[in-house]
């Protein structure tokens, strides 16, 4: 749902004072006319930036395509200036959808000069050096959960770090039920939907 709809579904309607048409307001319109009308502005701004930040909590409502990878890592390093410590963000797509892409976005967005590599053979990667601790995890080659169990993946999660997981669908019962879903997908033009 964008904004405006929100807005709309909420009840507000674009709203002008009685008898006074935009142009009125604006070229003959008196400074008090106008002075009026800046409150009201205010106002509305402030309630389309608390319907953004609902829609942004309801999953997929946030979608962005992404060109190239260079937009899908803009797009990350955008998404995780809202993150707050001990934020989990579950990564699902096919392979060569983008989310190691949308990590290095993440750690980018974290201000982190670590160079993101896939975590595929070592299950684990840290990164540190930037606002908060980036932990990135690949769910990609686990055969059993027990595999979690031995890298103590649950520690991780409770750290005051940003978990970022791929193919957190792989064992999505292990992901904690505050995580973020970011599902990355690949588009007929060969761009990236990236919804959460
Ligand atoms: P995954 O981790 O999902 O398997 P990667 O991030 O490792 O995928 O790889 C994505 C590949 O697709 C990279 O080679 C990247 O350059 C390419 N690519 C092309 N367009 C995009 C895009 N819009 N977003 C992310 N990656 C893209
Ligand atoms: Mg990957």
């Amino acid at each position: 749902m964008q904004p405006r709809e929100c807005l709309e579904a909420f009840g507000f309607r674009p709203h002008r004072p009685r008898n006074l048409s935009r142009r009125r307001l604006c070229e003959g319109g008196s400074e008090a006319a106008l002075h009026g009308l800046r409150p009201l502005a205010r106002q509305r701004s402030t309630i389309l930036d608390a319907c953004s930040s609902i829609a942004a909590r309801i999953p997929g409502q946030m979608k962005r395509i992404a060109a190239n990878a260079e937009v899908t890592r803009q797009v990350a390093a955008e998404f995780v200036s809202d993150l707050k410590p001990g934020n989990v963000v579950a990564l699902v797509g096919d392979l060569g959808a983008g989310k190691t892409e949308f990590v290095k976005g993440l750690a980018v967005g974290l201000d982190s000069p670590a160079a993101v590599t896939s975590p595929t053979f070592t299950l684990i990667h840290e990164y540190r050096g930037g606002r908060l601790p980036l932990y990135h995890m690949d769910f990609y080659r686990l055969s059993s959960e027990d595999e979690l169990d031995e890298i103590g993946f649950d520690d991780y999660l409770s750290l005051p770090g940003i978990c970022a997981v791929e193919w957190a669908n792989r064992f999505p019962e292990r992901i904690p039920g505050t995580a973020i879903w970011v599902t990355l997908s690949i588009t007929e033009n060969d761009e990236r939907l990236i919804s959460w």
